[in-house]
């Protein structure tokens, strides 16, 4: 058997970087950029104001004084984006907007609150320092520096750094194009009445969800049955939609599994098993043409899950430009007891992880589920963890401390 390192080793050889393309940045939005992007001008790119109030020479306001405020006459009115008032004289003074340009002549603005207002004239009731509320010319950015750094993921604070630099498109490692297809004759879609001996499908909503989850745009093909001519021309027919296939079912040992027998005639895929509980049959390989990579993983959907998460997650993350790093582990104390796990495999136990805060060796605690069968798919809603027990560990007592791995939070 195969260790799950060297599975996801195996994964990660299958997938690259997917190549970057210029995209305008709401499309940009969720991808992983390419290429630096450095600021071709300084900002702010002009001196301006930072309140509402009046641009002054400060010198003029010395002696100004609640019971004494100094009157200036109002020679000029400059709201945000208005270039056309360029000066004022000493003695003098313009009502100024947020974000106006700073007239020459003027060193401070008074905030409008420290005045009565006025637009003829103002009477301004104590004085000011040289520069108050003046936002200078690149106090945020000098031109020429990098703004964002390549293999930055382009969120919120991205998108608005690009965009406040002028940029209207970035040079962005796309978001995969994750195609999932399952496979069973006992599928029925969920909502649709059911027989004897079927079961509603939810492998590929899983996946499909799950790969949303991580950033790409995600596909559901559905199911097809068990028939190796649909499943051919099913997988065929993906491909020129997708950066990746992802299969669930038809790769154990039964005699219809037919992912196997399909992809065994056809690509580079390995069917091979993993030493670990659930998720032991899996496959990689590429498929088509274009050498596109496809994972297939079981149908048990608690051991799709998982596969999920150990080794397509790494992958979609190097397709997005990102380290392929495993999910995040803590360490946690169990509070209940593992009684069995299987010796040389290793076992991933769905659990809610919580922080209690406790001093001693982790502040953490893992509560496994009580019902960990392969298909018992009710605790994957409310576990957010997997307890790692390592391949030679058999059972475990309560208050053991455990590597427990974070699932990724729903968006
Ligand atoms: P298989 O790997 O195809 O032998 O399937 C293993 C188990 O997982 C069987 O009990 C299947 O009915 C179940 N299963 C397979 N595919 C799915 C699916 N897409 N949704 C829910 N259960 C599935
Ligand atoms: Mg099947």
């Amino acid at each position: 058997m195969k260790t799950v390192e060297q599975h996801i080793r195996d994964v990660l050889d299958l997938v690259e970087p997917l190549e970057p393309i210029e995209l305008d940045l709401l499309r940009a939005h969720g991808g992983v950029l390419a290429e630096a992007v450095s600021s071709t001008v300084s900002l702010p790119q002009f001196d301006n104001s930072s309140m509402d109030g009046y641009a002054v020479a400060a010198d003029d306001l010395a002696g100004a004084s609640a019971q004494e405020p100094v009157r200036l006459p109002v020679v000029a009115d400059i709201p945000a984006g208005d270039v056309s008032a360029t000066a004022v004289r000493r003695g003098h003074c313009a009502r100024i907007m947020t974000g106006a340009p700073l007239p020459r002549g003027a060193d401070a603005v008074v905030p409008v609150e420290w005045t009565d207002g006025g637009l003829a004239t103002v009477a301004i009731d104590r004085p000011v320092q040289p520069g108050n509320a003046i936002r200078r010319i690149g106090e945020d950015v000098e031109k020429g520096t990098t703004v964002l750094r390549p293999g930055a993921r382009l969120g919120a604070g991205e998108l608005a750094v690009a965009a406040a630099v002028g940029r209207g498109t970035v040079p962005v490692h796309p978001r995969p194009r994750v195609v999932v297809l399952s496979t069973g004759a006992e599928l029925v879609e969920p909502g649709s009445p059911i027989g004897p001996g079927q079961i509603w499908e939810s492998n590929s909503y899983m996946l499909t969800a799950a790969a949303l989850d991580a950033g790409c745009s995600a596909f559901r093909r559905g199911f097809v049955g068990d028939d190796p001519a649909s499943v051919l021309e099913t997988i065929e027919d993906v491909l020129v939609q997708a950066d990746i296939v992802l299969t669930t079912g038809g790769v154990s040992m039964g005699a219809y599994d037919v992912v196997k027998e399909v992809l065994s005639r056809l690509g580079t895929v390995s069917f091979d098993k993993v030493a670990m509980q659930p998720g032991m049959p899996q496959g990689a390989g590429t498929v088509g043409g274009s050498a596109t990579p496809i994972l297939t993983l079981p149908g048990n959907p608690v051991s799709s899950y998982v596969s999920f998460q150990l080794f397509v997650l790494p992958a979609l993350r190097r397709l997005r430009g990102l380290p392929p790093d495993p999910l995040p582990a803590v360490h946690a104390r169990l509070t209940a007891a593992v009684p069995h796990s299987p010796k040389g495999r290793r076992s991933y136990l769905r659990a809610v992880l919580e922080y209690d805060g406790s001093a001693g060796p982790t502040p953490y605690t893992a509560q496994p589920a009580t019902r960990q069968g392969s298909h018992q798919l009710s605790a994957l809603a409310e576990a957010n963890a997997l307890v790692v027990v390592p391949e030679a560990v058999t059972e475990l007592e309560e208050g053991s401390v455990v590597e427990v791995l974070r699932l990724p939070d729903a968006p």
